[in-house]
């Protein structure tokens, strides 16, 4: 990372990329990680690669479903476990949430690089390689996950996650808190909470809003909860990418 100047216009927008890189080169990330990657890189330019307001009250309802659930869980993929896997630690401590690796194309080989991976950046435990639960609705491999992990979750955090998983998870009653850059995308769709935003600034900024609400009752939660409107924050986000400046 130390070759790239951080006074670079794209700074971050680089970063991302050679984090990607070396998920696939360190067998952490797969070769439709890469193509997922451009998709997102392309979406976050047409937001001005800034978190939106809209992206922020999303980021903080997140934060208070976290913090109000019964069994919170974080799914992390080839390329949420590239991108921030010390920051997906934080928000867990922060959140009481459990790790579970979930991926769409599923390899015992990448299943069992990114648990060593999220655990050299200070993971406790890391589920979904017991894989004894499925997703009702899914085909056989990417319907796996863990009996005591996300099977018994009430609220999931699926960064990057392909849309039909996130309709059938949130079939199976899940609180589905969604972080994608394309609010057209089926996952942001269907969730509880979308957050539009990069990944690299949504899951801390989760954690500082988590931070921020550890002492508040479950009243105040409850009503920050409440006063999410999703609609409103995809619309902001489709309007921000219809009509933003580019530069
Ligand atoms: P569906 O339309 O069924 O939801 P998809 O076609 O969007 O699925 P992918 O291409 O795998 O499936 O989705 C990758 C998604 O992840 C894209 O919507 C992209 O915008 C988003 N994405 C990629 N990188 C990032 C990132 N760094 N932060 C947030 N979102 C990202
Ligand atoms: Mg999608």
């Amino acid at each position: 990372e130390s070759e790239i100047p951080e006074d670079h216009p794209r700074y971050e927008s680089l970063l991302t990329r050679h984090r990607i890189e070396r998920g696939v080169d360190i067998g952490i990330t797969s070769k439709q990680g890469l193509i997922a990657e451009g998709r997102g890189e392309a979406f976050d330019y047409l937001l001005g690669e800034e978190t939106l307001p809209s992206a922020d009250a999303a980021a903080r309802a997140a934060a208070a479903h976290l913090l109000l659930a019964e069994h919170p869980v974080l799914s992390v993929n080839g390329n949420v476990a590239a991108l921030v896997p010390g920051e997906i630690v934080d928000l867990a401590e922060a959140s009481g949430a459990d790790i579970e690796v979930n991926l769409f194309n599923r390899t015992d080989e990448r299943m069992a690089a990114i648990a060593d991976h999220l655990r050299e950046h200070g993971a406790s435990e890391v589920k979904g390689l017991a894989a004894d639960g499925r997703i009702p609705g899914l085909s056989h491999e990417r319907a796996k996950v863990d009996v005591d992990g996300i099977g018994d979750a009430d609220v999931v955090v699926v960064p990057l996650e392909d849309g039909d998983r996130a309709e059938a998870l949130g079939a199976m009653g899940k609180t589905e808190i969604v972080i994608d850059l394309n609010p057209m995308s089926r996952s942001a769709q269907v969730a509880a909470v979308p957050i539009v935003d990069n990944i690299i600034r949504a899951v801390p900024n989760i954690t500082r809003h988590a931070a921020e609400l550890a002492d508040a009752s479950d009243e105040e939660l409850r009503e920050i909860v409440e006063n999410f409107d999703r609609e409103a924050a995809l619309d902001e986000a489709e309007r921000a990418i219809r009509e933003g400046d580019l530069d």
